[in-house]
C-alpha cells in the first residue's frame, strides 16, 4: 500500500439518528478521501450496549447507501474489538504508561468537592498514579492512562488552526471500566492507528478529546493523524438543532421528497464556499472541496435553500427517475397509479413546477383519484355562479372534441372565452378547480390532457351540479 495514502473515516454511535450535522461530518470527510484518491472507512462505534440501537444502526447504513457515501473496505464495528482494545491496555499497562485506580467513588466525590471549593477544575489528583499497586481476587479497579505531566500537546487543525493544551489542564483518564469495557478516547486510538487512518475528521465537540487522544497515540508510539475539526451546525435561529430543524434522521429528509444530490450539495455549502457558486456536482464537489476553507464558525441551516436546490436538481433530473419516486410516494397515500395518466408524463411536467416529490404527489393525485372535496377557498373563489355558463359551454366544446391532446384542449378552452367575450383566465381557474379540486395545478391544457376526456368531463359535471346547489342555496 502507497504510505502516502489519505485514508479518512466516519466514526458515528448508532445511539441516536444520523442527523444532518453527522451527514455532513461523513460527507466532508468522503470528498477529502475521493479527493485525493483515498479511502473512506466506516466505524460503528458501538461499544455502549445498552444506548446502541439497531434502528440507529439502520439509519446510517441506508442514509449513507442513499446518499452515495460509499465506504471502502469492510465495516469496523467496535463491539467485535473487544480483544484488541484488551491487548493495548495491557501494554500501556505493561510499558507503566497506564495504572489500576482503586478509588472509591467517595473518594472520587471528595476530590471534586475539594477542587470546587478552591475554584478550580475537578480532576482526579493521580492518587495510584505511581504506586504500582495490582489488584487481588474480588477487586474491579479501573484503569487510568498516565498523562504526561508537563509540557504541551499542539494539535495543527485544518480549521481551527494551531490549538495548543497544557497537559497540565488533563488528568489521568479511565482507560478502562470496572467491568474491564474500554472508553471512548482508548478504542478511538486504537482504531484509528489499526485502521491506518491519516486524517481524522469531526465535530468540533470532540476538540476536547483530542489532546488526550494524541497523548495516548504517543504512548503507543503511533503516529498521530492529522486533525479537521468541523464547527457545528444550528438551526435557522442559529440554536443547537432541534427534531424540527435538521436532528431529524437524514432519511426524514427522503421522505419528505428531497433528492440526494440536493442535500448533499446544500450540506457541502453550510460553511464552505467556492466563489459565488451554489450548484455543485458530486464530481464539482471532489474536484474543489477543501477542509481548509471551511468555517471556523458555526453554520446556520436554511431551509429555503434546500429547497431551491431540490427544485434545481428536480427539474435537472430524467423524468423516468422522478416518476419511479412519485409512484413510491402515489403508492403511500394510496393511490392507485396502475392507469393513465403515464407517471412519466406526470413527473415530466410536475418537476418543472414543485420543490419536493411529496409536494409533486399531493399536487398529482387527482389525476388518478376523485378528491373528496373542494379545497373552501378556491371553491368559494372560483366556482360562483357567474362560472356556470363558462363551464357549461366548455363540458359541451369539450364533449365533443375528438383530438385530446393539448393544442386542442388550448384552442378549445379559447374558443369558449372569446364567444363570451371573457379572459382565457376567468373560466381556465374555474375549470382547474373543477377538475383538480384546488387552484394549483400545471397549466389548465396540460392538465386537462394528462387527465383524460372522461374525468374531465365528469367531473365539469360535478362542479356544475354544485354551483347550481350553490345559487339555489342562495
Ligand atoms: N463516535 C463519535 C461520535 O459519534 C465520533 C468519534 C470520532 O469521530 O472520533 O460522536
Amino acid at each position: 500500500m502507497n504510505s502516502n495514502k489519505v485514508v479518512t473515516r466516519f466514526a458515528p454511535s448508532p445511539t441516536g439518528f444520523l442527523h444532518l450535522g453527522g451527514i455532513r461530518t461523513a460527507l466532508f470527510s468522503w470528498l477529502y478521501a475521493r479527493r485525493h484518491d483515498g479511502e473512506f472507512l466506516l466505524r460503528i462505534e458501538d461499544t455502549d450496549r445498552e444506548r446502541s440501537t439497531d434502528a440507529a444502526l439502520q439509519v446510517i447504513l441506508k442514509g449513507m447507501n442513499w446518499l452515495g457515501l460509499a465506504h471502502d473496505r469492510d465495516i469496523v464495528y467496535q463491539s467485535r474489538r473487544t480483544q484488541l482494545y484488551q491487548d493495548v491496555i495491557q501494554r500501556l499497562l505493561e510499558l507503566g504508561r497506564a495504572y489500576y485506580c482503586f478509588c472509591s467513588k467517595e473518594e472520587l466525590d471528595a476530590m471534586r468537592t475539594q477542587a470546587l471549593s478552591k475554584g478550580e477544575k475537578p480532576r482526579y489528583n493521580g492518587k495510584y498514579r505511581d504506586l504500582g499497586r495490582q489488584p487481588v481476587a474480588g477487586e474491579t479497579p479501573v484503569v487510568r492512562f498516565k498523562n504526561p505531566l508537563d509540557g504541551e500537546v499542539v494539535i495543527n487543525d485544518s480549521i481551527q488552526g494551531r490549538v495548543v493544551i497544557s497537559n497540565r489542564e488533563l488528568d489521568d483518564l479511565i482507560i478502562a471500566r470496572a467491568d474491564g469495557s474500554p472508553t471512548y478516547n482508548l478504542t478511538v486510538v486504537v482504531d484509528d492507528a489499526d485502521m491506518g487512518i491519516t486524517h481524522v475528521v469531526r465535530g468540533d465537540d470532540h476538540l476536547n478529546n483530542t489532546p488526550r487522544q494524541i497523548n495516548i497515540f504517543n504512548a503507543l508510539g503511533f503516529a498521530t493523524p492529522n486533525y479537521t475539526h468541523i464547527p457545528l451546525i444550528l438551526d435557522p435561529q442559529g440554536k443547537k438543532l432541534s427534531k424540527r430543524h435538521g436532528a431529524a434522521s437524514v432519511l426524514e429528509y427522503r421522505e419528505q421528497g428531497y433528492l440526494p444530490e440536493a442535500l448533499l450539495n446544500y450540506l457541502a455549502r453550510l460553511g464552505w464556499s467556492h466563489g459565488d457558486q451554489e450548484i455543485f456536482s458530486v464530481d464539482e464537489l471532489i474536484a474543489l472541496f477543501d477542509l481548509s476553507r471551511v468555517n471556523k464558525a458555526a453554520a446556520a441551516l436554511n431551509p429555503d435553500k434546500l429547497a431551491w436546490l431540490n427544485q434545481h436538481y428536480l427539474r435537472d433530473s430524467k423524468a423516468e427517475r422522478i416518476a419511479c419516486l412519485l409512484k413510491e410516494k402515489l403508492v403511500g397515500l394510496g393511490v392507485d397509479v396502475s392507469g393513465p395518466p403515464d407517471l412519466k408524463e406526470v413527473a415530466r411536467i410536475q418537476k418543472e413546477r414543485v420543490k419536493t416529490v411529496v409536494e409533486m404527489a399531493e399536487q398529482s393525485r387527482f389525476f388518478y383519484q376523485e378528491f373528496a372535496e373542494y379545497e373552501p377557498t378556491s371553491a368559494k373563489k372560483h366556482l360562483r355562479p357567474v362560472a356556470l355558463e363558462p363551464l357549461r359551454q366548455a363540458r359541451a366544446a369539450l364533449t365533443g372534441l375528438e383530438t385530446w391532446e393539448r393544442e386542442a384542449l388550448h384552442r378549445t378552452v379559447d374558443n369558449v372565452a372569446q364567444q363570451l367575450g371573457i379572459k382565457f383566465g376567468k373560466i381556465a381557474q374555474p375549470l382547474r378547480v373543477a377538475v383538480t379540486g384546488t387552484a394549483v395545478s400545471p397549466a389548465i391544457d396540460v392538465t386537462l390532457e394528462l387527465l383524460g376526456q372522461a374525468r374531465t368531463l365528469s367531473r365539469l359535471a360535478r362542479a356544475l351540479a354544485w354551483i347550481q346547489r350553490r345559487i339555489e342555496a342562495g
